[in-house]
Parts: structure tokens; C-alpha cells; sequence
């Protein structure tokens, strides 16, 4: 595994930075504190190509690899403040768009990776539910067979983007005595009959992307709405998963940079006691502990890269990525504002946002004692 990027790397990471400082900052404070979303970055950020990074061209993606996609990530957390939009980028990529590009039908392909790629659908995921949240297979909202197609009915919570979102990949049991073979995936648009918006859910964190809870009722949905073959839904979701536990948090190691950058500027310039605070071996220390634990991650995130694109089972690598990325994550948030003082703690500096954002990453993608139980499990430990 070679660490430097290569010059493709360079480049996209280089320039999705210089875009996202320029074009996906706007306003973000005041969006911030309304808990806003901002459907013209989401434009913008697709049309420089965000959206469609890994995918071929001829679904109109970018034609990246995950390495060139991972590094190009990492340029767009670095530039851009708004991790609602970045996150909400993210998790229609890794549940929407990659699991339709692997599992789908060429006509599924044909209909939704071109619009999906441009910023015209923004995508969500509906695979919790109040009752099945870590132990996810347990599942209850059933589909059954129609003629042709699908009634579906249940209730998704926690979904990102739900609110706003124009198409959901969800997951219901399509055969109650199969188990977790008995779960299929559906690609449902915004406009299905029987999909109902219920509620957005106010939350601490990552708050310029809605989070939302949907209500199926008797919703129908033709035979071309089933991703992947019926049954298989739990190998959808799983592989869906594996992507983003290994690349949701790429955007995070350049948000994990800015910070770092911030930290040492400022220690730089504020005087306490007569002299620059980075003086102060506290200081100057806690910013070291950022440093390592950023170095620490990076590895991580690229091993993915660098595994998937071997076309190599990452799903161990992927959970101790999303583990440690998360977890320092925090821990470089709250040493930011520490190292800020009172102007780390009021909103005006944008360095609590970062705290507040780095939370919720303890606990989707599957929380940090699930992707512990997945090492564990890696190791034959029951
Ligand atoms: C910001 C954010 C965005 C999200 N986006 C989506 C989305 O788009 N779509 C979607 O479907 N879901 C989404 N989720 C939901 C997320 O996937 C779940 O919150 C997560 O899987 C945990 O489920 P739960 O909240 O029901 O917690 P629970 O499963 O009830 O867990 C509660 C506690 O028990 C622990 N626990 C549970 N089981 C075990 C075990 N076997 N071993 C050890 N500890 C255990 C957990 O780690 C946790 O600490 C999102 C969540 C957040 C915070």
C-alpha cells in the first residue's frame, strides 16, 4: 500500500477543496442555527461531480476508483463547513447510488444513476425502524406480492435526508419464516403511493441535513421497484454498509485537518501571560494528540480505498475504520473548542458545530459497539 496520493488523488482532492471553500460555505452559520438545507449546494456540489464520483461515466458519474473518491471526500470536508450537506452527499452515494450500481437491473441503472449523479434526486435510506435499530434484521415492515408489483407497510425513522429526499432505498420482509433471508431492498420514489414524510426529527448535530421519519401505507410500488434479487436484501444492506462504515468518514479526516489547522493558528496568535499560548506545553500538546490521532485515521480510510479497489472483502477494516474515525473525531472536536476557549464554545467560530456534528458518527453506520462486535467477531471471539 503506497501512502502518498497519487497525482489523480492530488488533484481531485486539491481542487474539490478550493471549490468547497468557495461555493459550499454560504451562509452556514445562520443555516446551521435553523437547521436548514440547502438544495443549491447540493446542486452545486453535484454538478463539480460529488455525487457521482465512483460511478461510470456512462451513468453519468465521474468514473472514479474509491481511492480518487475517498481523497476527493477528504477535499470537500476540508473546504466546506456544512457536514450536513457533505454527510447527506454521502449517505445517498453509499445506500443509494452504490447499491443500485451493484445490485440494480440496467433499467434500474439506466433510471436513477444518471439523476442521482447530477443532484436532481437526492437519495435516503429507510432500513430502521423504532423497533429494529443495531440488531436491524429484526425488522418487521412487510411487502407482499400485488400482481406485478409490491404493497409495502411499516414505519423508517432516523433517515437522513428523509424530509427532502425524492427516492429511498428501503428494506422490508418479503418472508417472515425466512429470518434475515427474508428481507428484500426496494427503491421507492418520493412520489409512491402510500409514502407519507411523517415528521422531521430535530437533532444536536449535522443539522443543514433533515433527519426524518416515513410512514408506508399500503404503499405500492411496481416489480421494477425490487434491488436485487427478492430475498437478498440483508446482502444489499450489508454491502451497502461495508461502503459506507469505510468512506462516509473521509470527509471527516478533512474536517479533522481544518481543525487542526485552525487549532495551530490560533495558538499561534493568542497571547496569555505574555506570550502565545502554543507556548504552554498543555497546549502545545493537546494539539499533538489531535495530529496523531489524524494520522492515526488516515491509513485507515485509504486502506478501503486501497481494499476495494482490489475488489477485496473490507468489511473488518471498514469497522475499525469507522470506529477510530469516529472516536477521534470527538476527541479532536472537544480539544478544538478546549484549545478556543469561550470562543470555542459560542457559535460565531463554527468550532462547537464540529463537536456537535462529530456525535452522531458514534452511532450510525451501525454504532461504535457494533463495529466493535464485528472485530471481535473477526477475531472468533463469540
Ligand atoms: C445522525 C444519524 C443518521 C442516521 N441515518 C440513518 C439513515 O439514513 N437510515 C437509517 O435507516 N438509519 C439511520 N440512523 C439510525 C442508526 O443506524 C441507528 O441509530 C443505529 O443503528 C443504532 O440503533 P438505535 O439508535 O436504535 O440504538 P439501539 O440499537 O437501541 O442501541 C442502544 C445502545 O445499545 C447498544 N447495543 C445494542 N445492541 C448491542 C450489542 N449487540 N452489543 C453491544 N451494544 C449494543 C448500542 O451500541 C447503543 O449504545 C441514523 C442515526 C444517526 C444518529
Amino acid at each position: 500500500m503506497d501512502f502518498a496520493l497519487s497525482a489523480l488523488q492530488q488533484e481531485w482532492q486539491d481542487k474539490a477543496a478550493a471549490f468547497a471553500k468557495e461555493h459550499l460555505n454560504d451562509d452556514i452559520l445562520e443555516r446551521d442555527a435553523r437547521a436548514e438545507f440547502w438544495r443549491e449546494g447540493w446542486r452545486r456540489a453535484a454538478k463539480f461531480g460529488a455525487a457521482g464520483l465512483p460511478v461510470p461515466k456512462e451513468y453519468g458519474g465521474q468514473g472514479l476508483g474509491l481511492p480518487e473518491t475517498i481523497a476527493t471526500m477528504e477535499g470537500l470536508g476540508y473546504g466546506s463547513q456544512d457536514s450536513g450537506l457533505i454527510f447527506a452527499m454521502n449517505a445517498t452515494l453509499w445506500t443509494n447510488t452504490i447499491p443500485i450500481l451493484l445490485y440494480g437491473t440496467e433499467a434500474q441503472k439506466k433510471k436513477w444513476l444518471p439523476g442521482l449523479c447530477d443532484g436532481t434526486y437526492i437519495g435516503a435510506n429507510g432500513a430502521s425502524e423504532p423497533g429494529a435499530g443495531s440488531d436491524i434484521f429484526s425488522m418487521t415492515a412487510p411487502a407482499v406480492r400485488d400482481g406485478d408489483g409490491w404493497v409495502i407497510n411499516g414505519e423508517k425513522t432516523w433517515i437522513t435526508a428523509g424530509p427532502v429526499a425524492d427516492v429511498y432505498v428501503c428494506y422490508a420482509v418479503t418472508d417472515p419464516t425466512k429470518s434475515v433471508l427474508g428481507i428484500s431492498a426496494f427503491i421507492i420514489p418520493r412520489d409512491a403511493p402510500g409514502l407519507r414524510v411523517v415528521r422531521t426529527i430535530p437533532k444536536m448535530g449535522v443539522k443543514t441535513v433533515p433527519m426524518g421519519e416515513i410512514a408506508l401505507e399500503n404503499c405500492r410500488v411496481g416489480a421494477d421497484a425490487l434491488l436485487g434479487r427478492e430475498g437478498r436484501g440483508a446482502e444489499v444492506f450489508n454491502c451497502s454498509m461495508e461502503w459506507e462504515r469505510g468512506a462516509i468518514l473521509a470527509a471527516t479526516l478533512g474536517t479533522m485537518r481544518r481543525q487542526l489547522d485552525r487549532c495551530c493558528e490560533y495558538a499561534r496568535s493568542r497571547k496569555q501571560f505574555g506570550q502565545q499560548i502554543s507556548k504552554f506545553q498543555a497546549v502545545s500538546h493537546r494539539i499533538a494528540r489531535m495530529k496523531i490521532r489524524l494520522d492515526s485515521c488516515r491509513p485507515l480510510v485509504y486502506r478501503i480505498g486501497w481494499l476495494k479497489a482490489q475488489g477485496k472483502d473490507a468489511t473488518t477494516e471498514s469497522a475499525i475504520a469507522k470506529y477510530h474515525v469516529s472516536e477521534s473525531f470527538v476527541e479532536n472536536s472537544l480539544d478544538a473548542v478546549r484549545v478556543f476557549g469561550a470562543r470555542g464554545f459560542v457559535c460565531e467560530n463554527l468550532v462547537e458545530k464540529d463537536l456537535r456534528d462529530s456525535i452522531g458518527s458514534l452511532i450510525y453506520s451501525g454504532t461504535n459497539e457494533i463495529q466493535l462486535n464485528l472485530v471481535a467477531k473477526s477475531l472468533r471471539l463469540p
